[in-house]
This record gives C-alpha cells, sequence and structure tokens, in this order.
C-alpha cells in the first residue's frame, strides 16, 4: 500500500490509532475460521465521521477495507482476503442510551453483547439474542452477521430487535434507517438490508435496539434420550402442545461421546440423545409450563430428567452444553463447523442423512445445537494431512448442503455465508436471484471496496447482464 494513503489515515484517527507491524497485522489476519490473510494496514476507527473518511479515502483509491468487531465470525467475513484496511470498530463502544419508558437502547458497534446484556438487565429489561460467544462478540458483528442463539427459539434472531441503523456506505456517505417509532412503513425497509449483510453494504456505526420487559424466572432441565427418535420426537411433541420454550438445545451420541468423562453431570451409558431444556415466563407459571412438557416427553424413551432446582444447579446444566466445543477436538484435530438449518419436524431426516453420509465417507460427524428452530451445528471432525482428505470433505460438505436444502432448510441459520460457504451459495439460491443480490451490492459499492470477496464468488456461472462489482 502506498505509503501516503498510511500517512493519510494517520490524519484521519491519529497515529496511535494506525499499524503496519506486523505483530499487529498478524493479530487482524484471523477469525474463528482456520483461515488468515494478512492486511496492509490495521486501523482503528473512535467516531462515526473517521469511519466515513477513512472509507473516502480507500474508495478514493480503490483500497479493500474490512470492517471488524471481535474477529469471532465463523465463516472469514472479517478476513482481508485480498488485503487493505481492516477497521476495527471495538474502540468505538459506548452505550449511549437505554430509554427505559419505550424499551430501547442506543449503542455503538463495538459493545460487546454480553455487557449490553448486563446493563439493561441492571434496569429490569431483557436484551434477548445470545450467541455463545456474547462475552467477547460485538453488537456490531452480530448485526452484521444476524446472530443467533439458544434463545431464539423462543426470541428471534438479532435481525427481530434492530430498530435502526446509523451506517456509514462504501462511498463514505453516513445514512439513516429506521427509527425509534415502533411502527414505521417509510420508503423501502433499508434496516433489514443491512442486516445480515455481513459487512459488505456498509460499516454500522450505531444501532437503536429493542429490549423487552426481563422475564422473572427461569426453569432449565436437562432429559436424557435413550434414542436420537426419542429426542427429536420430543421436540415436536413440546411445540405441538404449544409450548415454546426459551432453549430446546440438543446434543447427539457423538457429542455426548466426547463430553462424557468431563461432564459435571453424569451421563448413562446408553443415553444416545440429550435435550436442556428451559422455559422462563413468570414464577408462578414456570412449574406448570416443566409439567407439560413433562407429560408429552415421558413416554418416548426418557432415561433420566434433572430439573435444576437453583441458579447453580442451572449454571452445572448450562456447562455441559459449553463444554461441547473445546471438547471435539478429541475426536479429530480439523474441524468444520456447518450450521444448517431445517424445519424443526425434519430434524430427524437430517440427523439420520448426516449418519448415513458418515459411514459412507468414512468421516466423523459430530452434531449438536438449537433443536427447538431447527438449527443444527454440523461438526464434520477429520484430519487434513491425511492423503485425499480436503477433496472428499469438500464432496461430503456439498452432499450435506444439498440435502439440507431438499428438506427445504438452508445453509447458514446463523454464522452466515463469508469466504467459507461462498461456494456453495448456490446450492441455495438459484443465479437469477445471486444476480439480484450482487446489483444490490454493485449499486452500493461500484469499486467493491467494502469486504470483497465475501459471499459471492466469481467461480459461479453469472446469469446476462449481471451488473456485479468487479474485484479491486
Ligand atoms: C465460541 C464461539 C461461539 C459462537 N456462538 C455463536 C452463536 O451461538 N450464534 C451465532 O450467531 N454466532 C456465534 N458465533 C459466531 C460469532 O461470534 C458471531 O458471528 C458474532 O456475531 C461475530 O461478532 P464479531 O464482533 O466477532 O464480528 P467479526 O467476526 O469481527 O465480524 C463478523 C462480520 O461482521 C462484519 N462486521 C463487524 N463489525 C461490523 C460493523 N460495525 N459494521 C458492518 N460490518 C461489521 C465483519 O466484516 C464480518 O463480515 C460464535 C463464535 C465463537 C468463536
Amino acid at each position: 500500500m502506498d505509503e501516503q494513503v498510511v500517512v493519510e489515515l494517520k490524519g484521519i484517527v491519529g497515529a496511535e490509532n494506525v499499524s503496519t507491524a506486523l505483530t499487529d497485522k498478524i493479530t487482524h489476519s484471523y477469525d474463528a475460521t482456520q483461515e488468515r490473510h494478512l492486511p496492509d494496514v490495521v486501523v482503528y476507527a473512535g467516531t462515526t465521521a473517521e469511519v466515513s473518511r477513512v472509507v473516502m479515502l480507500a474508495n478514493r483509491h480503490r483500497i479493500p477495507v474490512l470492517p471488524r468487531g471481535a474477529g469471532s465470525g465463523f465463516t472469514g467475513g472479517t478476513l482481508p482476503v485480498k488485503g487493505g484496511i481492516v477497521l476495527v470498530l471495538t474502540h468505538m463502544d459506548r452505550i449511549l442510551e437505554i430509554d427505559t419508558d419505550n424499551l430501547i437502547a442506543e449503542v455503538e458497534p463495538g459493545v460487546v453483547t454480553a455487557e449490553l446484556q448486563r446493563q439493561v438487565e441492571r434496569r429490569g429489561l431483557f436484551y434477548p439474542p445470545d450467541p455463545a460467544s456474547r462475552e467477547f462478540c460485538t453488537l456490531g458483528g452480530n448485526v452484521a452477521e444476524c446472530a443467533g442463539g439458544p434463545r431464539c427459539v423462543k426470541y428471534g434472531v438479532t435481525r427481530d430487535y434492530i430498530m435502526g441503523l446509523e451506517v456509514v456506505t462504501p462511498e463514505g456517505d453516513i445514512i439513516r434507517t429506521g427509527g425509534r417509532a415502533l411502527k414505521n412503513v417509510v420508503g423501502y425497509d433499508l434496516t433489514r438490508l443491512f442486516v445480515g449483510s455481513e459487512g459488505t453494504l456498509g460499516i454500522v456505526t450505531k444501532i437503536l435496539l429493542r429490549l423487552l420487559p426481563r422475564p422473572e424466572a427461569k426453569k432449565t432441565m436437562l432429559v436424557q434420550f435413550e434414542t436420537i427418535e426419542g429426542a427429536a420426537q420430543s421436540v415436536a411433541a413440546i411445540i405441538g402442545a404449544k409450548i415454546i420454550p426459551t432453549t430446546l438445545e440438543f446434543l447427539d451420541a457423538a457429542t455426548i461421546g466426547c463430553i462424557r468423562g468431563g461432564s459435571g453431570i453424569p451421563l448413562e451409558a446408553d443415553c444416545s440423545a440429550v435435550l436442556i431444556i428451559e422455559v422462563d415466563g413468570d414464577a408462578v407459571t414456570l412449574d406448570g409450563q416443566v409439567e407439560k412438557i413433562l407429560a408429552v416427553i415421558r413416554p418416548l424413551g426418557i432415561l433420566q430428567t434433572r430439573i435444576a432446582a437453583t441458579p447453580q444447579e442451572s449454571e452445572a446444566i448450562w456447562q455441559v452444553r459449553r463444554m461441547v466445543s473445546p471438547s471435539l477436538r478429541k475426536v479429530a484435530p480439523d474441524k468444520f463447523n456447518e450450521d444448517v438449518v431445517v424445519p424443526r419436524s425434519r430434524v430427524p431426516d437430517m440427523i439420520h442423512a448426516l449418519e448415513r453420509l458418515s459411514a459412507e465417507y468414512g468421516v466423523a460427524i459430530v452434531n449438536f445445537g438449537h433443536a427447538g428452530d431447527g438449527n443444527i451445528h454440523v461438526n464434520i471432525m477429520t484430519d487434513l494431512r491425511v492423503d485425499g482428505m480436503a477433496g472428499k470433505v469438500e464432496r461430503l460438505l456439498e452432499e450435506i448442503f444439498r440435502t439440507v436444502v431438499e428438506l427445504k432448510g438452508s445453509i447458514s441459520g446463523e454464522h452466515g455465508i463469508g469466504t467459507s460457504k461462498a461456494r456453495f451459495l448456490h446450492t441455495e439460491l438459484d443465479l437469477q436471484t445471486i444476480s439480484y443480490m450482487r446489483r444490490i451490492k454493485a449499486a452500493l459499492d461500484p469499486n467493491n471496496i467494502l469486504n470483497p470477496g465475501k459471499i459471492f464468488t466469481d467461480r459461479l456461472p453469472v446469469p446476462a447482464g449481471d451488473a456485479g462489482g468487479s474485484e479491486p
């Protein structure tokens, strides 16, 4: 990168917020995927005006800009695959307002999700989206990925809580979408366009969030099943009984195998599936909800049920869920973490298909996730040092995504497309639809400077007339 550009960047954000040191470039070269790409420069922005001026400069020089929060994304969204400026938003971390009359919070994008949750809970309020990374990921990253989490089964995803945004466009303009009014049908819904756009259409610099009153109490239970069918039928039975739990998490037999022994809660030797179920609401209603759930799942092959009587016991149950990710490496050194989603009733079909594919390809597949909304975290456990394994995994991934689409699901429920799934976009979307998405990208970002190389790949056939932006 031209040295003069670095000088100009220092003029915008201050020399202390610009670094071309190799150590800084390395620490901003990766996210939660296994990929690494070095940027040319790392820039920390402190204000919307600074973000705007940095983007204008980059656009003038056709330099890629990569917005970055905590770098915890699972699909390579913030990776500088074409070099350029990694623009870090974590210094913009103020909670600007918590409006307890209108149940709205206004925040900067660098606020850590759990910090907002703690602040609103102190005021008797509640911000439901709860990615497992909430202690370190940022709300800007959550908006860009439309993050989910276990509570989404009852409360919905990040999209459902975004009332408005301030956004710096790829040409450096500052625009505002949505607002504080609960009803608003003025013009196009640009808020929805930016939510989940993976930092490819604009940089979010302020967020207006909808809050809820905090539920009075909650109750957690861990249920062990003889069979995966029993667990899957239980999910359908609970929802069929018109009970929407706050969370409905499941672990399959392979996952249980990874955590057995290390789990604080003993898991039966013949346990093939676990459901972690939590309900919330007014304290007086909770026992009734639990009873209703037990009544519908009791005939479905339960080995053991543990109902937490105290917050500590509830925490011990959640600890079982939290130890899953770190335990998986026991199975194999390399892990492909996919977050497919199918209609709730098709979860058993998906699990059976995964079992079949695992046997066919001779590759371990470990599944856990949010059964309540059909979002399954499919972990392909492998060793890429083995000859021919990379090609095998690629074919396996393609089959998994095809199966998901056949079951009327989606290849990503909450982690996005980024670089990891760009080559599979066409398994879910037809080329005409992809073409319209690319036109939106080209209209907002004519020089393709904002997060280039994400979501779309030029390896796909492009229908005639597509105005997709050219690579810088
Ligand atoms: C252990 C672990 C558990 C996780 N659990 C979950 C989970 O349960 N549910 C879930 O949904 N995700 C989960 N994730 C994925 C990840 O944490 C989320 O995608 C999170 O929303 C990313 O936030 P971040 O601040 O780290 O964003 P980054 O990784 O820094 O960026 C993610 C994307 O957002 C863009 N971006 C960042 N900030 C902005 C901004 N201000 N404006 C525009 N674009 C921006 C980036 O360019 C990139 O494309 C998990 C990750 C880990 C490592």
